[in-house]
């Protein structure tokens, strides 16, 4: 059951809200059988909402503790959300083997401008992104989303993660403002995206946390996108990004409903280190 399984979350490492036990405990009280512990990975830069490179050992020690601990309730996963910035980041290898990670979650937060290595951060307040997309793209929305979508391509094709969140975040402080989705170039630059996905045998979430958060209408990605993706047979999984206990189930039943809307019967597990088909159900 779809409900059972949560693979992306946050805790007090990063910019979650709470500790990793009291994540596992409210998991465990919903009846998730299988929970994912995914602070944000540390960048070569200082990044506050990251997990600082030197408690990455601890955070991995805790993970240890946890599975071993309550290895009868509940299984836990010890995995990252990685972002990708060229020049900016570690490879995704340096921490599947730095924390021996069960699978790993790719995510661009941030968008480099190719020519002025320049980042533009397209999550938080939107007044303020609003503002950096205008001086680091120079008001150019083409640029900026073209930018975004090529890095993610990039980080799929060099890092290979298994997972790629929130695929098209970058529509929540944009679309509606400088752009809508349905113009042909944005259509097919997330169609040239979604060909590398199915190539690279990757997982897209459907990520509900614009929904339970109010940021956004939909899922990230969007019906639109899930559709082109469920043509492709690009394999999918219901991810709520919870940052705190009270979010881990949040937006699982709209996501459900979407997913199924776009044609979507099934969604992947992760179950003794190995991918699986279940029925979304
Ligand atoms: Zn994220
Ligand atoms: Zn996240």
């Amino acid at each position: 059951m779809y409900k059972n399984l949560c693979y992306h979350t946050h805790n007090n490492f990063c910019d979650g809200e709470n500790r990793i036990e009291e994540m596992l405990y409210s998991a465990v009280s919903l009846g998730i059988t299988h929970l994912g512990i995914s602070s944000h990975a540390p960048l070569k830069i200082f990044n506050p909402w990251s997990i600082p490179h030197e408690n990455l050992e601890n955070y991995s020690k805790e993970i240890d503790k946890l599975k071993l601990e309550h290895q009868n309730k509940i299984e836990i996963f010890k995995s990252l959300e990685i972002d990708y910035i060229p020049n900016y980041t570690y490879s995704f290898e340096y921490f599947k083997q730095l924390l021996g990670l069960d699978y790993t979650i790719g995510s661009v937060h941030l968008v480099r401008n190719p020519d002025s290595n320049e980042l533009w951060f397209i999550d938080g307040n939107q007044a303020k992104c609003h503002e950096s997309f205008n001086s680091i793209f120079n008001s150019n929305i083409k640029h900026a989303i073209t930018s975004y979508y090529h890095q993610i391509c990039e980080m799929i094709t060099t890092q290979q993660p298994d997972i790629i969140g929130h695929l098209d975040k970058v529509v929540m402080n944009t679309a509606g403002h400088f752009f809508n989705e349905d113009e042909p170039w944005y259509i097919k630059e997330v169609a040239k995206t979604l060909e590398i996905i199915k190539q690279n045998n990757c997982i897209i979430e459907v990520n509900t946390r614009g929904l339970y958060k109010k940021k956004w209408k939909t899922s990230f990605p969007s019906p639109t996108l899930l559709q082109m993706a469920n043509k492709l047979n690009i394999p999918i999984i219901i991810s709520s990004d919870a940052h705190h206990t009270s979010e881990l189930l949040g937006g699982y039943n709209e996501a459900a409903i979407i997913a199924k809307s776009c044609g979507y019967t099934k969604q992947m597990m992760f179950d003794n280190g190995n991918w699986k088909e279940i029925d979304i159900n």
